[in-house]
Order: structure tokens, then C-alpha cells, then sequence
């Protein structure tokens, strides 16, 4: 994991994300090679939102350099909500499609909830389905939230066990700041979640070893806010402008925190290509979990070697 002056440990989310897409590789070839599967991944644009076509073209070219058999399935903003569900209902009955993501936000006409649950729980690579959401809850296997999945990888490339730390979650959304208190439950942390109704975040976080932000407010958790040493995972994607360039921050002051936290990801570079590792490997599981069938072993030999990632 490489250092950089100013205090803390930059933990290296392209880097790990890297590892997790090679392993993945090697797993889907040698699923190829011993049950001629290949996993299928559609993906599902409503529109032409233009940070939406960024994500949906990176998590297809990851997903088929990764051996993963990806399309897309491209919308028009002005698809009606049944014809949308039909869609979705035509690829839940496809034998060769393993995992259904719907690229969010939807237009307002579109309610994401029905969207969400109109998804075939084995398939729902997101693990956003309201099933998948109780399993979560429950502790029982199921296809994990890929943002706060990836966060959790990072937290214990970082620190190792996580047991007994005190976490503080920042939001409380559906998709990172619940699961992501779930996650860290199930590692024995001792977690809080914190929102917009909350008080005091600063004395909040300044009790947190683990500080995990999924906000969506640019640089909104300050440098002094944190406690000294803390391990900081940044979720946040914030476009903004500064002196005439248009930049991503993350929901942390990045600058100000590298000088008190212990270790921290970086935006961009930190916990966005977790995000798309984790759905490769989601889709993998789906297409093993539906079949039946066990996972290939992790170490077969890659058929991409170095060039994944
Ligand atoms: P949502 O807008 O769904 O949720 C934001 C949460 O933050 C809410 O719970 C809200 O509280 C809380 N919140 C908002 N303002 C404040 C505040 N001033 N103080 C305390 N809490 C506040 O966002 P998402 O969870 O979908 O995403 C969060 C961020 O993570 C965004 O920047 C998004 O772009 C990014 N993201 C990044 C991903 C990645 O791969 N790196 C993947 C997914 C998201 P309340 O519930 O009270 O309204």
C-alpha cells in the first residue's frame, strides 16, 4: 500500500480492486473450462444521464475483460414504468443472463423501489433486492451490496480485524449507509449511523476509529473532526468546479484529513473500483449460486495475467 507525506496511509482501492478483477478472471475461465459456463451481465441504462454512461461502459469493459459474457440494454427516458418491468421480466426468464443491474437514478417518472423488487433475487448482482436486503440482516449468505462490500475489503486490507473498533456510518441509504453498518456489524465493530437529523457529527466521528462517509456533500467531514489515527473510507462521487476545472471530490476534506486519520482512501481511486470489482465477483457467485454449482478455486492460473487491472 503506498504512503504519502502528510500522515496517513493512502489505502490503494485501484490497486485491490485490481487483484479482486484478476481473481475473478481466473475464476470465470476455469468455470468456462470445467462446466462451459459463462456468466452473463446486463446491465440496464434508462436514458442518457452522462455520468450513468461513464459507469454502465467501465463495468462493461471491466466485466468482459474479467470473462463475463456483458451487454447492455439501453432505454429510452421516456419508457413507460410497465415496459420497463417487462424488460426486466423477459431477462429474469433468460437462462443465459446471471446478473440485472438498473443503472440509478431512474427518471422521477419511474419508481426505483418497483424497479428494484422486479429483479430476480438470484440474480440481483446489486443486492438491492428487498430478499437479499433481509438475508443481510439476517447473516444468512446472499449477494452483498457491492459499494459497502468493497469498503469492508478495504477496511480489513487496512487495519486486519476489525472486532471490537468503534465505526461511525455516515448515511443511511438503502444502497451504501445501511448494508454498510450491516457489514460492519457482522465484523463485531461497534457501529453508529449518522444522518441528516443527527447531532454533533464532529463529537460523533471524533469517538470513531472507522470513519465510513456516504453523504454526497463535497468535503463535508472535516480534518479536525477526526480521531487521531482513524481509518477513513471515503464513498463519496462529488463533481465540482474549482478555479475553472471540473474535479470528483469525496465527502471528506481529503487534504485536511490526510493529516490526522491513520490510513484513507483516495477519491477517485479509492472506493469506486471496489465497487465495480465487487459486482464482477457478485456475478460470478449469482451464476454459481443459481446452477448449484461451487465456486472455482481462486488460484486457478489466469488467463490475463497482469493485464486486468
Ligand atoms: P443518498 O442521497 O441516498 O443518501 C445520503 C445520506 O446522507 C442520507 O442518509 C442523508 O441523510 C445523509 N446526509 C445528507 N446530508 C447530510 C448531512 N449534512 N449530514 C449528515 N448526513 C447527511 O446517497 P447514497 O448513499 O446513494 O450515496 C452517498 C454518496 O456516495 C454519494 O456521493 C454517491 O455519489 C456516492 N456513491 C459512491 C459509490 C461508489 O462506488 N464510490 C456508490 C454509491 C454511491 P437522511 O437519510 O437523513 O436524508
Amino acid at each position: 500500500m503506498p504512503e504519502q507525506g502528510g500522515g496517513a496511509r493512502i489505502i490503494d482501492g485501484a490497486t485491490i480492486a485490481a487483484g479482486i478483477r484478476r481473481r475473478v478472471a481466473r475464476q470465470t475461465a476455469s468455470l468456462a473450462a470445467r462446466e462451459a459456463i459463462v456468466p452473463g451481465l446486463t446491465v440496464i441504462l434508462v436514458g442518457d444521464n452522462p455520468a450513468s454512461e461513464i459507469y454502465v461502459r467501465t463495468k462493461l469493459k471491466h466485466a468482459a475483460e474479467a470473462g463475463i459474457r456483458s451487454r447492455d440494454l439501453r432505454l429510452p427516458a421516456t419508457i413507460t414504468q410497465a415496459a420497463l418491468l417487462g424488460h426486466i421480466a423477459a431477462l429474469n426468464a433468460d437462462p443465459t443472463v446471471d446478473g440485472i443491474l438498473v443503472q440509478m437514478p431512474l427518471p422521477s417518472h419511474i419508481e426505483a423501489d418497483a424497479v428494484t423488487a422486479a429483479i430476480d433475487p438470484q440474480r440481483d448482482v446489486d443486492g438491492f433486492h428487498p430478499l437479499n436486503a433481509g438475508y443481510l440482516v439476517a447473516g444468512w449468505p446472499t449477494l452483498t451490496p457491492c459499494t459497502p462490500l468493497g469498503c469492508i475489503i478495504l477496511l480489513r486490507s487496512a487495519l486486519g480485524e476489525l472486532a471490537g473498533l468503534n465505526a461511525l456510518v455516515l448515511g443511511r441509504s438503502n444502497i451504501v449507509g445501511k448494508p454498510m453498518a450491516l457489514l460492519l456489524l457482522r465484523e463485531s465493530c461497534t457501529v453508529s449511523v449518522a444522518h441528516s437529523r443527527s447531532r454533533d457529527l464532529p463529537e460523533l466521528c471524533r469517538r470513531a476509529d472507522i470513519v465510513v462517509a456516504a453523504i454526497g456533500r463535497p468535503e463535508f467531514v472535516r480534518g479536525a473532526w477526526l480521531k487521531p489515527g482513524a481509518t477513513v473510507i471515503d464513498v463519496g462521487i462529488n463533481r465540482v468546479e474549482r478555479d475553472g476545472k471540473r474535479r470528483i471530490v469525496g465527502d471528506v476534506a481529503f487534504a485536511e484529513a490526510r493529516h490526522v486519520a491513520g490510513a484513507i482512501t483516495p477519491v477517485p481511486g479509492g472506493v469506486g473500483p471496489m465497487t465495480i470489482a465487487c459486482l464482477l465477483d457478485n456475478t460470478l457467485q449469482a451464476a454459481c449460486l443459481r446452477r448449484g454449482i461451487a465456486l472455482p478455486d481462486p488460484n486457478a492460473p489466469s488467463p490475463l495475467g497482469e493485464r486486468v487491472g
